[in-house]
């Protein structure tokens, strides 16, 4: 069977079946229903049904989104450089992190741990974080400075915040915070938040004139990179 929307139907008859069951199974819409059902009722059924189904593959699809899974050798990106995942001769149940002398960031496991473990897909999110908290004060701020100077936009003073879910807070001392969970992402959306703080020191609102100030310092890409940053997955688990 097919449909003009939704592609190939996989059709199954099953014996003694009275009704017409549709599911979504790696983007393919099945239907499940008895020999005795003619095809119009079938294309009548997916007629009826269009928007359900519609919401039915969205919520598929959502489920089957790649989720976060640590592996050994994994390099996670971060901020002017990455942190490599991996195992070292220790006692089980260990979980740690390092940043070495040349500023090569690493999260250790016990080799006699398995990182699949719900448990230590844990462990290691936390130790993620943990580092990065660390690490913010030397990579974070100083960049923070480097876009100041190149705006020409200068606060009192940045400091790094605990938050979470709020990635920057510009106070009415201008003293600009900047949460550490920055360091997961992109550059790019790293500046952008910068220059959105930024443009607090001048305007506090969020007016029309405060974007237009913003896009100025983001070099007109404002819209753009507020999309990519709402569509931006942080590498640790909820
Ligand atoms: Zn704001």
């Amino acid at each position: 069977m097919y449909d003009n929307e939704f592609g190939e139907i996989k059709l199954t008859r099953r014996i003694g079946m009275r009704s017409i069951t549709a599911r979504w199974r790696n983007d393919v819409l099945c239907i499940n229903t008895s020999h005795l059902v003619p095809i119009g009722e079938i294309i009548l059924f997916i007629g009826k049904n269009r928007e359900k189904l519609r919401i039915l593959r969205q919520n598929a699809l959502r489920k089957a989104s790649p989720e976060i899974h640590y592996r050994l050798g994994q390099r996670i990106p971060c901020l002017k450089g990455d942190i490599l995942i991996t195992a070292i001769k220790y006692r089980p149940n260990f979980t740690g992190y390092k940043c070495d002398k040349d500023g090569n960031l690493f999260i250790f496991i016990s080799d006699k741990d398995d990182i699949n473990t719900d448990i230590k897909q844990k462990a290691v999110s936390g130790a993620l974080k943990e580092l990065m908290k660390r690490t913010a004060p030397h990579v974070l701020i100083p960049y923070a400075w480097e876009v100041a100077q190149e705006t020409g936009v200068q606060p009192k003073e940045f400091v790094i915040g605990r938050g979470i879910r709020k990635l920057g807070h510009c106070t009415s001392k201008k003293v600009i915070q900047l949460s550490y969970m920055l360091m997961f992402m992109p550059e790019e959306l790293v500046r952008y938040v910068i220059c959105h703080e930024l443009a607090h020191l001048t305007i506090m609102n969020h007016s029309p004139q405060f974007h237009s100030l913003c896009n100025i310092l983001c070099n007109g890409k404002e819209k753009a990179l507020e999309k990519k940053l709402k569509g931006f997955t942080f590498p640790i688990l909820k």
